[in-house]
């Protein structure tokens, strides 16, 4: 449904992106990852048609995406983008932010749609509340709300999350992206939270040095990360005679070759994530309890699954 044929993009003379295509499917969910930088809010903003490029073209089924050389109006209404900065009405009420894209003709369908929208935010206590009097993680919910309030086709989200404290990001996630599937409306999210990406995208491309590094669905980067860059992303991972293991994949035996001696253990719940040093290099591990520094200790890579 949208297509990026070899896309480049410069905002100056350097480029930031370089040759990227992909495609997205009605429905799909695919997430951009790179590191802070790596250009994942620009080529947001070069899909919604805010800037020219330099090469390549966008479409969306036959029309192309254009930007303001050959586009008055930024934006369209098929597609909806909520920024990192979001930008919203100060001195107006939750409700109101959430309504103003919402046709006036149908006062009555306009206040259920905007009763259900404050739901899925979870926002329903703020809806007469000035937004200037939110914190930032309830105006990113307000932008986001806003954003899906006449059903686009696709939404673009920059960090949709990222102001969202903890007590609320897990079920204000899956209420989000389960609404986004149940209505079949594809979406591309720049995020560097694999919290995003695990258990709710299809697909995730991963920018890099101006390029596209890799495009698959998130369990395949996850089984075959094929750089440290993309295993960075998922998991703490040690290399171990050139290949990339996760901390999970390494058991404590008895005796192995990898005799490791022990640095730091850190509490992360339901395990110890255990920092050693084999060959002078760091290796991760994850353990049911803490060992203490200097153990030396054996570790074998169990198989994977
Ligand atoms: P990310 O969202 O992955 O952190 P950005 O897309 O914001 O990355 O930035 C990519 C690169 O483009 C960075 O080097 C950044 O400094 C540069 N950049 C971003 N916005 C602008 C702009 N408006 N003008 C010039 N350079 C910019
Ligand atoms: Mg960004």
């Amino acid at each position: 449904m949208l297509q990026v044929k070899n896309l480049s993009f410069s905002y100056k003379e350097t480029p930031v992106l370089n040759n990227i295509s992909f495609s997205v499917k009605p429905g799909e969910h695919l997430s951009i990852i790179g590191e802070s930088g790596s250009g994942k809010s620009t080529l947001l903003k070069v899909l919604y048609g805010k800037y020219d490029l330099n090469e390549g073209n966008i479409y969306r089924k036959e029309t192309e995406i254009l930007g303001p050389k050959f586009n008055l109006v930024v934006g369209y209404d098929f597609m909806k983008y909520v920024a990192q900065e979001f930008d919203l009405m100060p001195f107006t009420s939750v409700a109101e932010n959430i309504g103003k894209h919402l046709s006036n003709f149908y006062p009555e369908e306009k206040q259920e749609r905007t009763k259900e929208l404050l739901e899925i935010v979870e926002l329903t206590p703020f809806a007469n509340t000035k937004v200037k009097l939110l914190s930032g993680g309830q105006k990113q919910r307000v932008a986001l709300a806003r954003a899906l309030a006449n059903t686009p086709e696709i939404l673009l989200l920059d960090e949709p999350f990222s102001h969202i404290d903890n007590f609320k990001k897990q079920s204000l996630r899956r209420n989000v992206f389960r609404y986004l599937k149940e209505k079949n409306i594809a979406c591309i999210v720049a995020t560097h939270d694999k919290e995003d990406v695990l258990g709710f995208a299809d697909s995730m491309i991963v920018l890099n040095n101006k390029k596209l590094l890799a495009h698959d669905k998130p369990e395949s980067l996850y089984r075959n990360p094929k750089t440290p860059l993309i295993a960075a992303f998922f998991e703490e991972f040690s290399i171990i005679s050139n290949e990339i293991v996760y901390a999970s994949r390494l058991q404590v035996v008895e005796n192995s070759d990898l005799e490791v001696t022990v640095k730091n253990s850190y509490f992360k719940g339901s395990y110890y994530l255990i920092e050693a040093v084999w060959n002078n290099e760091n290796v991760y591990f994850e353990h049911r309890e803490a060992i203490n520094r200097n153990t030396k200790t054996c570790l074998s890579v169990v198989d994977k699954k």
